[in-house]
């Protein structure tokens, strides 16, 4: 097989004098050396702005930016190129969504989550609930970190103008029946928006299969730089929908009064774009389109079941959630110590993992716990990374 790590400079580096093991993946993804250089390239090379100047360099630089967007469109296999708008991340992904859907709820609408979300996908909406006079219901979870489907179909009706949820969960890793959700949700018309943060890297996203109106990911997490990322729309609902942002680049005449906009995707995407990060984007994408994808997540999963049984028979260590379908995170905690101070001894011995709340305080809230220890996993997560993060975790105890 392919020697992916070593296509990763920073997993060569020392982490407190031995060799780094990187288990915050879920946090953000490494970059391997096709990424960096193609961002380094495109300084080097082609920097210019995008769409407006007639010089050759602002030609390079418009391909280059619109390449991106034809390798994300296909990453996700979206049918049109203008269904994907580039923005910094899934945090702006959803904030884009929930603005340009203001107008479409208003007083005794409901806007549907579930207590699995990041505060990225819960904090968008309370702001639109308050602009719109909608109210918000959440779907719960189940202590083996599920979402509770009876509870789903039993908040779900005809006040349900729109569904959020994520495809996987950042701090359980729950692989969630989106496809199911998403089907019930537009049974009864609900707009439906799916935050795949989680989800692009280890599942192969098919946005015309499971259907969805909107779905948001982070380039950051899937090898490309920070500050890139796609929020999708279904066309139709794009050409329609008002734009969020306004400034250059979504505008087609201006006038001291008044302003017609581009068509979509360009409509929602005011201001310079983040070229050099959608260059990354779309160099993370041509990497992993070379890579034997379903090979290294098969061996990813057999790494994660291998971690969670050796995990289980350390003395005081709970796995927190088990759910029917799992990506690569586990989280857990050791019982009478405080995940920070678990996070710290790992650190000391060369691991890097994420401690606290995950930005899912709804979630700790209902599985009443302050925080866990999470390790999550890449493509190039191997045997060994498992190996050091179970002795780590072994002598932790024996400090605590
Ligand atoms: N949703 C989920 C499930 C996430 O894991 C994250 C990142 N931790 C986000 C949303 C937010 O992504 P970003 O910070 O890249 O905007």
């Amino acid at each position: 097989m392919h020697n992916l790590r070593g296509d990763f400079p920073i997993l060569q580096r020392e982490h407190r004098g031995q060799a780094l093991i990187y288990l915050d993946n879920a946090a953000t993804t490494q970059k391997p050396n096709a990424v960096i250089n193609a961002v380094a390239n495109y300084y080097r090379m082609h920097n210019a702005n995008v769409h407006r100047a007639a010089h050759l360099l602002a030609e390079e630089a418009t391909n280059l930016l619109e390449e991106a967007r034809t390798l994300a469109q296909s990453f996700v296999n979206a049918a049109h190129h203008e269904e994907i708008i580039l923005t910094k991340g899934t945090t702006e992904a959803i904030n884009l969504i929930a603005n340009v859907l203001t107008g479409q709820l208003g007083p005794g609408d409901e806007i549907l989550l579930t207590e699995l979300e990041h505060h990225s996908n819960i904090v968008p909406w309370q702001m639109l609930a308050q602009r719109s006079g909608a109210s918000i219901k959440a779907v719960k979870v189940t202590q083996s970190g599920d979402l509770d489907l009876d509870d789903f179909h039993s908040k779900l009706g005809p006040a349900t103008k729109i569904f959020a949820c994520n495809h996987v969960s950042n701090a359980l890793g729950t692989i969630n029946p989106v496809a199911e959700l998403i089907a019930a949700a537009k049974s009864v018309n609900a707009f439906t928006v799916i935050d795949g943060a989680q989800a692009a890297l280890h599942q192969s996203v098919d946005v015309q299969a499971l259907d969805c109106d909107f779905y948001a990911f982070s380039g950051h997490k899937m090898y490309a730089p920070t500050g890139i990322g796609v929020a999708y729309g279904k066309l139709a609902l794009l050409e329609e929908l008002p734009p969020w942002q306004g400034g250059g680049e979504m505008i087609e005449r201006v006038t001291i009064e008044t302003s017609t906009y581009q068509r979509p995707p360009y409509k929602f995407e005011a201001g310079t774009p983040n070229i050099a990060g959608a260059v990354g984007l779309g160099a993370a994408i041509k990497y992993l389109n070379s890579l034997p994808r379903q090979q290294l997540v098969d061996a990813e999963d057999k790494l994660i079941r291998n971690c969670i049984g050796r995990l289980k028979q350390i003395p005081g260590a709970r796995l927190v959630g088990e759910p029917a379908h799992r990506s690569a995170v586990v989280s857990f905690v050791l019982e009478g110590s405080h995940p920070h101070d678990i996070g710290t001894l790992l650190d000391q011995q060369g691991v890097a993992v994420r401690t606290g709340h995950h930005c899912a305080m709804p979630l700790m809230d209902a599985l009443e716990l302050p925080g866990t220890v999470r390790a999550s996993f890449s493509l190039y997560s191997a045997e060994e990374d498992v190996e050091r993060f179970i002795q780590a975790v072994d002598k932790a105890t024996s400090f605590l």
